[in-house]
């Protein structure tokens, strides 16, 4: 309501960089979102100059400062979404994935998937979180986007009219109302609104992220390889590679506390001799994983991002899809506002949540049947996973049929 809307200019050396300053903002938008993560603020962008009244609050005062570690594989689909919005141009650094490896320790199955397989030019590119974020953000602060940082919203209300946000922005709490919320926050605040419902599993899974140096340096390769503890993933990044191993909670504590050279063996012997010895270690995180996505909604709110799913990053799938809410959540924004129809409106958001059910949960179906039958051992599973990934390597439309859909999601 008298909150202070930060209108922001970017540093062009440096995209984080930013000078602020402040003008008032509105006491009523027509899209409210909620999070400012890089999915909420893709769904800024997507609706920037379209007429659309939206505002986005995220509750990160200086959220660029976050250095989060974790490596993105981002899909073909993804970077041409990214390109649509400007984001993509700002990035000062990809890798493209030239290859995928996919393998089974103790089987002897294996598959190379390759773009040709996919009928594209590229199967994705590994980036940095920081540095995609950086570019997203530095695309919205160049816009005329109405973007607050450091709003922390504390509570939501909905009804069939629209919903009101009330938010504490320095020290002082505020409110704003939206004729439709759009939740883009990780999932958190969801439960305070009467209607959506989760339904969540916790794999009993980390994954610890590390920068790797090999004997061999990396040609363009991914490699998912999968154990019994859990998928173990080298994207190629840069001249290295960027780790993703997933294990138990309690071995994701030993294993980011061993010195480098005990951690690069126990690596060596964990993923094999494909790329010789391992040779240096980045700093290294651990991230919790699980399962969790809304299985009902509530009236004029809509989720994206991880507030809608959130999964398990053994395809490297969750922004992927995520991405894709976004862009089709503004698509049905848009549209309602062309045809003069009130933006919200159970008509509007129905038509979103249908067009959005078969990806999400194709996509949650696959991964979590990938963790479920890989992540075993039991022999005779472990042996039809063997046979699974020889078949899937000598079919080459079902080949074309993975590849495209980790590409472009269930319109592959
Ligand atoms: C180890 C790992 C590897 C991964 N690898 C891949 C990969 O290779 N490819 C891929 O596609 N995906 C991958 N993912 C998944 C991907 O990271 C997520 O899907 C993506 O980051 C989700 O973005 P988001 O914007 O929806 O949510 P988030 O990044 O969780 O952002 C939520 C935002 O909301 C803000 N917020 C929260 N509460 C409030 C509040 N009360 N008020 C205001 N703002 C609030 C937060 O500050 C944050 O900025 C991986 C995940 C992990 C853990």
């Amino acid at each position: 309501m008298f909150g202070m809307l930060c209108l922001r200019a970017v540093n062009p050396s440096n995209p984080c960089m930013q000078k602020t300053d402040h003008s008032p903002i509105a006491d009523h938008y027509d899209v409210a979102i909620i999070g400012g993560g890089p999915v909420g603020m893709a769904l800024s962008l997507a609706l920037n100059d379209t007429g659309i009244r939206c505002l986005l609050l995220e509750a990160r005062g200086v959220p660029e400062k976050d250095e989060d570690p974790r490596p993105l594989a981002l899909s073909h689909g993804s970077q041409l979404i990214l390109n649509r919005l400007g984001a993509w141009q700002r990035l000062t650094s990809n890798t493209p994935i030239t290859e995928i490896h996919i393998s089974n320790r103790s089987s002897l199955g294996q598959t190379l998937l390759t773009p040709q397989d996919a009928g594209v030019l590229a199967l994705g590119y590994v980036v940095n979180y920081h540095d995609l974020f950086c570019s997203i953000h530095a695309q919205l602060l160049g816009s005329t986007a109405d973007y607050l940082a450091g709003a922390t919203v504390t509570q939501l209300e909905t009804d069939s009219h629209g919903g009101t946000v009330t938010f504490d922005y320095q020290g002082n709490t505020q409110q704003v109302s939206a004729k439709l919320l759009v939740l883009a926050d990780g999932g958190k605040l969801a439960k305070q609104l009467q209607g959506i419902e989760y339904h969540e599993h916790d794999y009993q899974q980390w994954a610890v992220v590390a920068n790797i140096k090999a004997e061999q340096r990396q040609t363009g390769v991914a490699y998912e390889r999968f154990t019994p503890d859990g998928p173990v993933a080298l994207l190629p990044n840069l001249d290295d590679f960027a780790l993703v191993w997933t294990v138990s909670p309690i071995e994701a504590k030993t294993i980011t506390a061993l010195d480098e050279s005990t951690f690069l063996a126990r690596l060596h012997q964990h993923f094999g001799d494909r790329l010789g010895k391992f040779i240096g270690a980045g700093k290294r995180s651990a991230f919790p994983l699980q399962l969790k996505y809304a299985v009902s909604s509530a009236q004029r709110v809509a989720l994206i991002g991880n507030a809608a799913q959130t999964l398990h990053p053994v395809a490297g799938q969750g922004f992927n899809l995520g991405l894709r809410d976004a862009f089709e959540l503004a698509q049905e924004v848009i549209a309602a506002q062309r045809q003069g129809r009130a933006i919200g409106m159970p008509h509007m958001l129905e038509k979103y949540q249908q067009k959005r059910r078969l990806d999400s949960s194709a996509v949650r179906i696959f991964t979590d049947s990938l963790i479920k039958l890989f992540s075993n051992d039991n022999p005779l599973l472990k042996h039809a996973c063997g046979l699974g990934l020889i078949a899937l390597d000598s079919t080459p439309p079902l080949k074309r049929f993975v590849a495209r859909r980790m590409i472009f999601g269930a319109r592959g």
